[in-house]
């Protein structure tokens, strides 16, 4: 899970910066934007590095209950490929995957995933189950886990600090999201 390779991880980190830049956009999750959406992003980059798609979590903006920022961005990427496979993709997010989303990466055949920060509650990937390394798939996908844990954390955190979000805080504790 640690990753000894230094240019590796500087791309991981670079890539990352992007999923906390989505995560934080405009009409998502950011304190006094007026979401209900706890800020994730994710993106997909393609075998080459080349950016293909991103999401973020946008289950209270659209009303479905589907669209976690893995699955918008999966979605995106398959369209812009042609095709549901994505091997050789790497995707790339702030929070650890739920089963869902990890359960949709293998599907997709992404072959590397790098995520952010750890998701106790709610984490396929290492927290409560490892969905993407689980030998009686047919697919296992390349695990980063921890790349900038600490931003990624903290933009969650800050979602669910209760000051800033008075009218409308979500009925759950600070610093455990539940998507
Ligand atoms: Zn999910």
């Amino acid at each position: 899970m640690s990753d000894t390779d230094p240019d590796r991880r500087v791309r991981h980190e670079t890539w990352m910066r992007r999923a906390l830049a989505v995560a934080a956009s405009e009409g998502s999750s950011v304190p006094g934007s007026g979401s209900l959406d706890v800020p994730v992003g994710a993106v997909v980059y393609g075998p080459d590095g080349d950016e293909l798609a991103f999401g973020r979590n946008e289950r209270e903006l659209t009303g479905d209950p589907a669209a976690h920022a893995e699955i918008v961005a999966l979605r995106r990427a398959a369209l812009r490929l042609g095709g549901w496979r994505l091997d050789a993709c790497t995707l790339v997010v702030t929070l650890e995957p739920c089963t869902m989303c990890a359960g949709a990466l293998v599907l997709a055949r992404v072959s590397t995933l790098v995520f952010g920060a750890w998701e106790p509650k709610t984490g396929a990937v290492g927290s409560l189950w490892d969905v993407v390394r689980d030998a009686r798939l047919n697919h296992r996908t390349e695990v980063y886990a921890g790349v900038l844990k600490d931003e990624c954390a903290a933009l969650v955190r800050e979602f669910f600090t209760p000051q800033r979000h008075p009218p409308r805080r979500p009925p759950t504790p600070p610093g455990s999201p539940s998507i």
